[in-house]
């Protein structure tokens, strides 16, 4: 029987949305419009479109939440799936068991992986990714015989889950206030956003030294030897798809080399050809001690993350464990063989496609689709890379003024009447569509979302 009553719900809602508005409480919602006005429910999905219980077909302009990398349905991974569920079904990984999949898997992971990382450890989420490494930071420290290195400084605007230690990761005010955290210990460095944060007449390479001497003097003041990891995504996804200022990552790491600091790079997002290359590390020129990879990992297909461990950090693994006996850390469903399968049989999926080369090869349309959006009167920031970027909505392009939530809206639903789905941070408009997207079909969801703006835009002038 249900405990929650539903009175309000709209008598238009489908069985299947009253159903879901009455029982299903839904992350990044407002949880008392959802008991109101129900869900939009996806049924379907082909390529890069998915389609709605009304039968209305969207351009997946999102690739959901950064991560359908090969698009929607898969009947090649499907079939995968159902044989490893056949077969085996489940196994685990502690105390040295394995499967086929997870060892084809590792092998295959760690050779996508930048030079000198072929370790890999099987997660189930990014969040539980980046906790992991968060563990394993403290933990490589505690065997190096620094166990005071607990502090972690990531950057405001920063996304990287949502656990209660990874949300102290995550810099953004929604995920902390009402729930009472950060925790102490997690510091917060400048966001890397050139045109909102940069002083009057600061150009990319002088807004990125001010960031790294910013990043030193928290350091200093903090005491250099209490600092364990600096934490980064390579383009901001959720922060709003923000691209870092040239010669940013080449200054933070010279500050990190400075202090024996280790990096992690969260490649949650922009692993797997996000970027332009295979690792967004690769594209900004970082070299970091783990990263933390999912989504495309599997094409989203199946619920997978991974952390690929860097030589010195397994090093400072192994004296702990020689010390401690076992590393006592892992979860029931990391390395799930069906899991991993499916994510094994997507690699070779972008071996076979040439994932990067196709990315490579409709970047420059993605990022000429971006710059023809800019000289759009309510437009500030244009910016992306490789097949991530945004547009910054403004009502004011002198003052920067920011779009507010009501026009943000407006442009939500406009955009979805013209059949696209973006994805709204704030008062920008964020593009990651699927990784397979042709040429054509760049050209069409620049098309859509130009004529939703001018649309809104029209509107309000
Ligand atoms: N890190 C980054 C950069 C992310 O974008 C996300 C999810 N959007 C996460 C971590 C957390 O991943 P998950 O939702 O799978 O826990």
């Amino acid at each position: 029987m249900s405990l929650i009553l539903n009175p309000t719900a709209s008598p238009a809602l489908s069985p299947i949305a009253a159903m879901d508005a009455a029982h299903s409480v839904h992350p990044h919602t407002n949880l008392r419009r959802h008991l109101e006005q129900g869900p939009s429910i996806i049924t379907r999905g082909d390529g890069i479109y998915v389609e709605d219980e009304a039968g209305q077909r969207y351009l997946e302009g999102a690739a959901g939440l950064w991560c359908a990398s090969l698009g929607f349905g898969n009947a090649r991974l499907g079939a995968v799936a159902a044989k490893v569920m056949t077969e085996i079904g489940y196994y685990h990984n502690f105390r040295s068991a394995s499967t086929p999949a997870a060892a084809e898997l590792s092998a295959k992971l760690a050779s996508f992986a930048p030079p000198g990382m072929d370790k890999v450890l099987l997660q189930c989420s990014g969040s539980e990714a980046n906790d992991t490494a968060l563990k394993l930071v403290w933990y490589h420290w505690a065997g190096q015989g620094q166990p005071q290195r607990r502090k972690i400084i990531s950057r405001l605007g920063a996304y990287h889950g949502t656990g209660a230690v990874t949300a102290c990761l995550t810099a953004k005010a929604n995920f902390h206030t009402g729930f009472g955290l950060p925790f102490d210990g997690f510091l917060y460095t400048g966001m890397p956003y050139h045109y909102r944060h940069a002083h009057p007449g600061e150009d990319e390479q002088a807004f990125s030294s001010r960031l790294a001497a910013e990043l030193e003097a928290m350091i200093e003041r903090e005491g250099p030897e209490t600092i364990a990891a600096f934490w980064a995504e390579p383009v901001m996804g959720s922060g709003g798809a923000v691209v870092p200022p040239a010669g940013y990552f080449d200054k933070i790491q010279a500050v990190l080399r400075k202090y024996d600091i280790l990096l992690v790079a969260d490649e949650v997002i922009c692993g797997f050809g996000r970027t332009g290359e295979m690792w967004g590390s690769e594209t900004y020129g970082m070299t970091p001690d783990l990263i933390c990879s999912a989504k495309s990992l599997s094409a989203a297909m199946v619920p997978i993350s991974a952390v690929l461990i860097g030589e010195r950090v397994f090093n400072g693994m192994m004296a702990q464990t020689d010390r401690l006996g076992s590393f006592a850390h892992g979860y029931t469903y990391g390395g799930h063989p069906m899991a991993c399968a499916v994510a094994h049989e997507v690699l070779t999926i972008y071996e076979e496609m040439d994932l990067i080369g196709h990315v490579k090869s409709v970047e420059p349309l993605f990022l000429a689709g971006l710059a023809g959006l800019s000289d759009r009167e309510y437009v500030g920031d244009a910016s992306g890379v490789g097949l991530i970027g945004a547009v910054e909505i403004v009502t004011d392009r002198a003052t920067k003024a920011m779009a507010d939530a009501a026009l943000m809206a407006r442009i939500d639903a406009a955009t979805r009447a013209r059949g696209l789905i973006v994805r709204l941070v704030g008062n920008r408009v964020a593009l990651s569509p699927p990784q397979i997207i042709s040429a054509a079909e760049v050209q069409e969801m620049f098309e859509r979302l130009g004529l939703a703006l001018d649309e809104v835009f029209g509107a309000v002038r």
